[in-house]
């Protein structure tokens, strides 16, 4: 009994410091919650072990991370190529067992060269390591396309279609357990079909095998500061860390 008070106050401890991680620094105590409302236990909340993070099968026939940039070089096969600073590959453990996938690069990454340095990016670190509690290093980040839209548009189907192999071969390489897709974009382009992301959210398909965990974009999350918004993506994250033990 003592036992099990501790692991609900652990939990309680957790998905706290996962709100706070996201930005919600009170909790609305307006009317008591009714047990049936209240977020489901979080017992799935718990750091993987290290050993899942970093066991993965080996494969020699899969190109390293390495020669995939070497294979890009100094891209120019589509037109974000004029008027990108960086290209941002992606970066991360070479054999994460999570891949979270976004759109594109903004201003600060295509400044920096890294995938999600912006607000959206910190965002995105707080729910890895203060939500998920598993070190930014030891998942990899990459996002559908290379270079930076202009205006911060929504990368287009040609660019995303020139792109895509890259991305693919990134996939391969990683060979993640899960994916998680951040926003309708990223859900869509894996599903090869139009994710309706606030509906499907939190619902898994697969790509090439691998399972998907479609959720909200950081830079939604920004947008649309609603408990509601940051607890759904609590909720998708929860899920891929019960399944990856
Ligand atoms: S977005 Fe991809 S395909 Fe287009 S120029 Fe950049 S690296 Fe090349």
């Amino acid at each position: 009994m003592e036992e099990k008070k501790t692991q609900i106050a652990d939990n309680l401890l957790l998905y706290l410091e996962f709100m706070k991680g996201a930005g919600i620094d009170v909790i609305p105590a307006s009317k008591p919650a009714k047990p049936s409302s209240l977020p489901t236990p979080i017992e799935a909340v718990k750091p993987p072990p290290e050993e899942n993070i970093k066991m993965k099968p080996k494969n020699k026939s899969i190109t390293s991370l390495e020669d995939i940039v070497a294979e890009l070089g100094d891209c120019k096969r589509c037109k974000l190529s004029a008027g990108r600073n960086k290209i941002v590959f992606g970066e991360g453990d070479p054999k994460a067992t999570i891949l979270f996938i976004g759109e594109g690069p903004g201003k600060d990454e295509d400044e920096q060269g890294r995938p999600f340095v912006g607000r959206a990016g910190q965002l995105l670190t707080d729910i890895i390591e203060k939500g998920m509690k598993i070190k930014r290093e030891e998942v990899y980040i990459c996002n559908l396309v290379k270079c930076r839209p202009p205006e911060n548009r929504n990368p287009e189907k040609d660019e995303i279609a020139a792109c895509r192999p890259f991305l693919d071969k990134q996939i391969k390489s990683v060979s993640p357990k899960v994916i998680i897709a951040l926003g309708k974009l990223a859900s869509s382009t894996l599903a090869g079909r139009e994710v309706k992301i606030t509906q499907e959210r939190g619902e898994w398909f697969d790509y090439e095998g691998i399972k998907v965990m479609p959720t909200y974009h950081p830079s939604y999350l920004l947008r649309n500061y609603t408990p509601t918004a940051r607890k759904d993506v609590f909720e998708d994250v929860k899920k891929v860390l019960a399944y990856i033990g």
